[in-house]
């Protein structure tokens, strides 16, 4: 299948959900990255710094750029001047360093807070427990240049529809906690980034509105 058919196929089953689609080009050249741009997709996914700036460097610049790796605090300040969202935010240390860096470029960067939910996958991301801690310490506040937006998962890689109904169940069910113990009066923190390739459109009856696509639109890595 081509990129822009695989994105119009996707596209379609995104719309009645309201979902954004976050094409995951990871790995895949630039010519690839042009081929879906010129089908219209602006937001755009990468996991390593490095490879995210060196892209961002030769493509046009009205492409929202989103990290969706694993970032450690020593790359943060290469994506600052430019990355409009970061999605695996999983310590409060992380989050204070996008803070300082992005207020160092006069900018606010939009954050996702990773949930650690998934049967080993990942060794990154708060528990539900850690996160409660971590929101009723209220450190977060202070931070005046990043914008907690939702929470982001990486699901159990498995062919278990129960198992994955539990996991973006409970991301929906904090989500919503979180949402009027501490979100109440602010509408942007509403997104769930959550399926991939594989799980997406059952991530999307469970509410997921940010969904990760690689594999699906450039094929396999
Ligand atoms: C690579 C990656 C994806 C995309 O995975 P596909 O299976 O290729 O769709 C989504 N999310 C994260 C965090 C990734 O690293």
């Amino acid at each position: 299948m081509s990129i822009k058919s695989a994105l119009q196929s996707i596209d379609k089953e995104l719309k009645p959900f309201g979902a954004q689609l976050v094409a995951v080009s990871k790995t895949h050249s630039t010519s690839a990255i042009k081929e879906a741009y010129a089908c219209g997709q602006r937001i755009f996914g990468e996991s390593t710094a490095q490879e995210l700036v060196t892209k961002q460097e030769s493509l046009p610049n009205d492409i929202s750029w989103h990290f969706i790796g694993h970032l450690q605090s020593n790359k943060v300040k290469y994506i600052a001047p430019f990355v409009q969202c970061i999605h695996a935010v999983d310590t409060e240390k992380l989050l204070q360093v996008i803070d300082k860096e992005a207020g160092k470029n006069g900018r606010k960067i939009d954050c996702l807070l990773q949930l650690h939910i998934a049967q080993e996958e990942s060794k990154y991301g708060f528990s539900p427990a850690e996160l409660r801690d971590f929101l009723a310490s209220g450190q977060w506040q202070s931070f005046k240049h990043v914008r907690i937006i939702g929470l982001m998962c990486i699901a159990s890689n498995t062919e278990n529809e129960n198992r994955l109904k539990e996991e973006f169940e409970l991301m929906a069910s904090l989500l919503k906690e979180f949402k009027a113990a501490y979100f109440a009066h602010a509408p942007y923190f509403k997104e769930l980034s959550m399926g991939m390739s594989g799980d997406y459109l059952l991530a999307m009856h469970y509410g997921a509105s940010l969904i990760r696509i690689g594999s699906a639109i450039f094929g396999s890595r």
